[in-house]
């Protein structure tokens, strides 16, 4: 099915890139996901051919027939990865090859090609050195991948397409919560939307889930908070995630819990790193259940010290207040919380290439 046909990229240089003037002033503070850069990569894929016309070129449009399968039946998955400013002004990216294999688990459940690994992976890297000049060495700043696919056969009949697209665009980014970086969030319990059930797509990464998530957003925005946290949708109990970051709780004996990847939660990087860096300062992390009811009263008696929300666009983000139909509770103080900061430096840290890298995350591109 996955015949590859050619395997490597031609790479153009875009002839009318942005002034570097203009794009010195873009770097200064770009809000998330709204400044692009000169490049994007695209891979073609067609049934009993395989990925071709493989390139890194001038970002432009992608013209699209109205009858284009993925505008009606939403077959679309994506990626979300982070290139890193390096001490000696060099560039990294952070474990792109778990990026990869997501992208391919993604893809398996949606019905779609494989794109493989070594494909993925030279398509981010050459998009990150044709656009080095975009990577933002502020504080939490960096350059934002967006890989994804579509479904780009022109056919209404409901069925896996027989092509695809595949395209990585990026774009400068600081810090994702508008309060900065060490701020708390405040997140609503939806109660009324869930995100995801068994045997749904609730661990792919795909364009639907957020779809679904949206209206939940915009109840939680309404009630004051910036956030969603989404419960398990068989018993309505259990904890999962917020709508794009995985979630980590704190408790008084230094612990740290991480509701399980059973199906219905996104297996976050983020989420995965901060497990393994905990447990290499010798903290203990738990992968159990943990539902709602639990979480006010361990809030409430102080056996539940800190919360956190975590994921490549937000990094790592205190959770300060709870509420619901049914929950309202602080956690700690309401404030960042002294194992959260310390994650999250060290996280950062080795991100930026500051700190040693034990376990080969980061991936030098230049
Ligand atoms: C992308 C995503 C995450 C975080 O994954 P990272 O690999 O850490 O960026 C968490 N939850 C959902 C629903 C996501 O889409």
């Amino acid at each position: 099915m996955n015949n590859v046909v050619e395997s490597t990229l031609s790479i153009e240089q875009n002839p009318n890139p942005v002034p570097a003037a203009e794009r010195a002033r873009l770097l200064e503070s770009p809000a998330f996901g709204r400044v692009f850069t000169d490049h994007m990569a695209t891979i073609r894929y067609t049934e009993g051919k395989g990925w071709h016309d493989a390139k890194v070129g001038a970002r432009g449009v992608i013209p699209t027939d109205p009858a284009t399968q993925v505008l009606h039946y939403a077959q679309e998955i994506f990626e979300g990865m982070k290139a890193y400013r390096l001490p000696d002004g060099g560039g990294a990216l952070f474990r792109p090859d778990a990026n990869a294999r997501r992208f391919q688990n993604s893809a398996k459940r949606l019905a779609m090609p494989a794109l493989p690994e070594d494909l993925f992976l030279q398509s981010v890297r050459e998009l990150v050195k044709l656009d080095r000049e975009w990577i933002p060495s502020g504080e939490g700043s960096a350059l934002y991948l967006r890989p994804f696919m579509i479904a780009t056969e022109v056919a209404l009949g409901v069925k896996p397409a027989a092509e695809y697209l595949y395209c990585v665009i990026a774009c400068p980014v600081g810090a994702y919560f508008k309060g900065g970086a060490s701020a708390a969030v405040t997140i609503w319990v939806s109660d009324t939307y869930t995100r995801a059930a068994p045997g749904g797509t609730g661990d792919a990464k795909c364009g639907g889930n957020y779809a679904a998530s949206l209206l939940a957003q915009a109840e939680a925005t309404r009630e004051g908070c910036d956030q969603v946290v989404f419960l398990d949708a068989v018993e309505r109990r259990w904890i999962e995630e917020l709508g794009g970051m995985n979630v980590f709780f704190v408790f008084e004996d230094g612990s740290l819990q991480t509701p399980p990847l059973t199906g219905t939660i996104l297996p976050g990087i983020t989420r995965d790193s901060l497990i393994t860096l905990a447990r290499d300062m010798g903290l203990t992390v738990r992968e159990e259940p943990y539902s709602i009811d639990q979480w006010q009263a361990d809030a409430q008696s102080g056996r539940l010290r800190e919360a956190f929300a975590c994921g490549t666009a937000a990094v790592v983000t205190p959770i300060g207040k709870v509420k619901g139909h049914k929950h309202n509770f602080t956690i700690g103080d309401g404030g960042a919380g002294v194992l959260t900061t310390k994650l999250k430096a060290a996280l950062v840290e080795l991100q930026n290439g500051r700190a040693p890298d034990p376990h080969s995350w980061l991936d030098r591109v230049f």
